[in-house]
């Protein structure tokens, strides 16, 4: 007979685990526990069948840049804040976890701040908007504008039908092509090649819309991230009830994924050609891997699997409990407020407690590069109350003239999901990484695909 303390040694090695997993079947790693890599874990637990087993490594929180700051008792989105109605990803995701829709107040007025003066306002009432637009960019502008991003989204839909059918790509270029042949020319031409559009609409409109998303201005940006921005503009936007980051950790719990709190430091290529992974003093070994952040080099891969480093606009997010905008600082009473000139912000917006109650006091957001002093804070807003000051590596730099193509698949049996925030950066963008490194695993490890089973939401 065994003694109880060498079955207990027995049972608590590495050896004994690798046997466990082989009669479970496939172990695969996710690398990130942001919305990206909890959907990864989500799809390969779901969707895979034999189901394998995954572990999320997250040296941070979960939900990475989807994250939350609290104000006089009040919770507000920090980072990832607006779902587009057309992202069907998340859409379907927050329906079948049983989470709730929540849709702010809508903008008041949305004043255009050229850096000296407010160069253009919208007013609350959609009519008069359209007018005034037409009127100050002329109604083929527009049109022409509209037909351009409804033909861009279209095209962007086909992505559910073809990875329900279980397509895997390689990389991102393939996947674009799937979707349009147009697609990957535009994440590698600039937004001034955009056609049919006035000078004033694309500085103004266009410009703005650049700014307030990914903090950027037009004459870097790529066409492609240029109408993902303009979509942005568009109405019917949400956000999740209590927070868009209770999705990633919605989808933790259904994947029913072991969650491992450590940095993965290094990836290396196992003998028997599976992955070592190495995190603080421990290693195991993974049929498959997928890493869900952006590679920013502290992650050690196989030398001839890498994935290049690429530069991310820093933001600084402040949250600030203020009675109003000041008027006098503008030059005129104003609430919401883009920047499309040179200005020290990218935009200033009211914002409201992702629970859907009103504050005692308004509450606003500012984007911009540098952190702004609390003595620059008092001479844009009355009655300062509290501040909150987050600093994110918020989405890629987008330059179409460096713009290559990028790779989702590093290695055999390696993938990368964020390959594709290059192409634009967004959370229904993570969920198609996502749902592409499943449909790959599936490939590669000769496993069926099914559709996930109803989710028992009381065990969320
Ligand atoms: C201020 C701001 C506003 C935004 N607004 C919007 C918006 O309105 N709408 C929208 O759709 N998107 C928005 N985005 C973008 C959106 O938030 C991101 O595209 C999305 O959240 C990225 O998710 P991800 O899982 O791919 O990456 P991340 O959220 O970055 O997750 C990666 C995770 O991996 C972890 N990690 C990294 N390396 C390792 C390692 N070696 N070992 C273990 N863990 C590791 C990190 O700690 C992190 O938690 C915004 C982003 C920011 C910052």
């Amino acid at each position: 007979m065994f003694s109880r303390s060498f079955l207990f040694a027995v049972l608590s090695s590495t050896a004994f685990l690798h046997s466990v997993s082989f009669v479970r079947g496939y172990k695969i790693a996710v690398i990130g526990g942001g919305i990206g890599g909890t959907a990864t874990a989500y799809f390969l637990r779901n969707t895979l069948d034999p189901q394998p087993q995954v572990d999320v490594f997250e040296e941070n929180e979960v939900g990475g840049r989807l994250d939350l700051s609290t104000l006089s008792g009040f919770q507000y989105e920090l980072g990832g804040s607006i779902i587009h109605p057309r992202n069907k990803h998340v859409v379907e995701l927050v329906n079948r976890l049983g989470l709730e829709h929540r849709s702010d107040p809508p903008f008041s007025k949305t004043s255009f701040f050229d850096g000296k003066e407010i160069v253009f306002e919208d007013s609350s009432w959609t009519v008069v908007d359209l007018a005034k637009m037409a009127w100050r960019y002329g109604p083929m502008t527009l049109y022409k504008a509209n037909k351009q991003l409804q033909d861009m989204l279209g095209h962007f839909d086909r992505i559910y039908d073809i990875q329900e059918s279980g397509d895997c790509f390689a990389n991102v270029s393939e996947l674009l092509s799937a979707m349009s042949p147009t697609f990957p020319a535009m994440t590698q031409t600039s937004a001034d090649t955009i056609e049919d559009l006035s000078a004033e609409f694309m500085r103004e409109i266009v410009g703005a819309a650049l700014r307030v998303n990914y903090g950027q201005y037009s004459a870097n940006a790529t066409k492609f991230v240029t109408f993902v921005s303009l979509a942005g503009s568009e109405g019917g936007l949400w956000a999740i009830d209590g927070g868009n980051k209770r999705l990633p950790y919605a989808l933790l719990a259904a994947a029913d994924a072991f969650l491992i709190p450590h940095k993965v430091r290094k990836v290396e290529r196992s003998q028997d050609e599976r992955y070592l992974l190495h995190w603080d003093q421990v290693s195991d070994t993974y049929d498959a891997v997928v890493v869900a952040a952006p590679f920013d080099g502290t992650l050690e891969l196989p030398s001839n699997m890498q994935a290049s480093v690429r530069p991310m606009e820093g933001i600084w997010v402040t949250l600030i409990e203020a009675s109003a905008v000041n008027s006098s600082y503008f030059g005129r009473p104003v609430s919401d407020v883009i920047a499309v000139g040179l200005a020290w912000f990218n935009s200033i917006g009211r914002v409201w407690p992702v629970d859907g109650r009103t504050p005692d006091k308004p509450v606003y957001k500012i984007f911009s590069a540098e952190k702004p002093s609390r003595q620059l804070l008092e001479s844009v807003f009355v009655d300062v109350g509290q501040v909150e000051q987050h600093h994110w590596l918020a989405y890629p730099h987008y330059d179409w003239s460096k713009n290559a193509d990028a790779s989702f698949q590093l290695g055999p049996g390696l993938w990368y999901n964020n390959a594709i925030e290059w192409t634009a950066s967004a959370m229904e963008m993570s969920l198609v990484g996502a749902k592409n490194a499943a449909n790959c695993a599936a490939k590669h490890l000769g496993l069926a695909l099914k559709q996930p089973e109803p989710i028992d939401k009381d065990e969320l």
